[in-house]
């Protein structure tokens, strides 16, 4: 028998357990078509339907209008740091950037490649520990760009922010997409690397307003402008299909636990849970501020380095993977992304009160 332990990555992370055995079963043969899915060719009737499959499926599952392309797209959440700005930006335009986090940092250095960035929020001061209620904004900014989870210092927006001055919203949901019902006509792009709550990493989700594609950068090399993709459905090249495959088995999954809503209650609780814990703890704190604290990933120290490591190596030996904090911060990270089970964090939460009474 397979024996799985707790998995608390924070990318690629867990999958649920009915999707992984779907994929074994699709592995040698899809369906009975005699071809496993790895194998059929992306042209093919076989593909294809998956591939309608996972779009239909992912309309329904966030209520995505007709007026938006669904895109899956290569190169990580990493390339959308600079495609955005590449189709949108140009050299005399402002963008607005909310920098809450490493990965919102990385994107801004992209984007000042084409133009001018304006920050509307920073908690660089303090560590990322929080998403800072003041914002400003320029006077006209083509867009305002926000990363919804912080996956690395575990903070998280609890709505989307405002965009008074206009231009369109931007989104990178890598580590939150949906983890909670979205209203997506908020948005003007939605990116997402797959690896944490859709899939195995290799797939890019995208979800843009048709409008902004028609209007986007039109002498980009033809690979980088969403024009493309959205144009040949997302096959303008080989797609990375077991990707769009397992996305497809997610979204079903999701669907079948009762939507975004029940998966927001579920990680409501989960989250709870262990931050409850903390917050209780003679020892372990929680890292992020109690108003920014994310669902996704709970971040948490001693302040003890030692203590710390002496935790995470006895968390390992009994079962508990990937605990490490990101070695930018340190600490400790329990990523519990939607397919994390809830069961995984109580066992979690009790050999934490174990291990802090064994300490002196
Ligand atoms: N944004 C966020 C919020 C992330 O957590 C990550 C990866 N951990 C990235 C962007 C980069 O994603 P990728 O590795 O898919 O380029």
């Amino acid at each position: 028998m397979t024996v799985r332990i707790d998995n608390f990555s924070a990318g690629p992370a867990v999958l649920p357990v009915t999707v992984l055995e779907q994929a074994r079963e699709n592995l040698l043969s899809l369906g009975d078509s005699g071809i496993g899915i790895l194998e059929h060719s992306h042209r093919g009737k076989a593909f294809l339907s998956v591939y309608e499959e996972t779009v239909s499926r992912c309309r329904k599952l966030a209520g995505i209008p007709d007026n938006y392309h669904i895109l899956f797209l290569q190169g990580g959440a990493s390339t959308q740091f600079f495609m955005v700005p590449m189709n949108f930006l140009q050299s005399a335009q402002t963008a607005d950037y909310l920098v809450t986090g490493s990965w919102a940092k990385k994107a801004v250095v992209e984007a000042k490649r084409f133009g001018n960035v304006f920050i509307a929020c920073s908690s660089e001061a303090e560590n990322f520990c929080e998403i800072p209620d003041e914002r400003v904004a320029s006077d006209s900014p083509v867009y305002t760009h926000f990363t919804s989870n912080n996956t690395i210092s575990g903070t998280q927006f609890l709505c989307e922010p405002d965009t008074p001055n206009g231009g369109f919203l931007v989104c990178d949901a890598s580590s939150d997409i949906f983890s909670r019902p979205i209203d997506v006509t908020k948005y003007g792009i939605i990116y997402a690397g797959s690896q944490k709550n859709l899939a195995p990493s290799g797939v890019t989700l995208v979800i843009i307003r048709k409008e902004l594609v028609e209007r986007g950068a039109a002498e980009l090399p033809t690979r980088l402008e969403y024009r493309t993709h959205a144009e040949t459905d997302s096959m303008f090249n080989t797609p990375p299909t077991f990707g769009i495959y397992v996305m497809g088995l997610v979204f079903q999954w999701i669907i079948d636990q009762g939507g975004l809503q029940a998966m927001e209650n579920r990680n409501r609780e989960k989250a709870e849970t262990l931050y409850r814990f903390l917050d209780e703890s003679d020892r372990f704190n929680a890292t992020a501020k109690p108003n920014s604290r994310s669902m996704m990933n709970v971040t948490f120290a001693s302040g003890d380095d030692e203590f710390d490591a002496k935790f995470i190596a006895a968390a390992k030996k009994a079962g508990f993977d990937g605990l490490k904090g990101h070695r930018s911060v340190g600490g400790m990270r329990a990523s519990i992304y939607n397919a994390f089970p809830s069961a995984g964090v109580d066992r979690l939460v009790e050999f934490m009160r174990e291990f802090e009474s064994t300490q002196s």
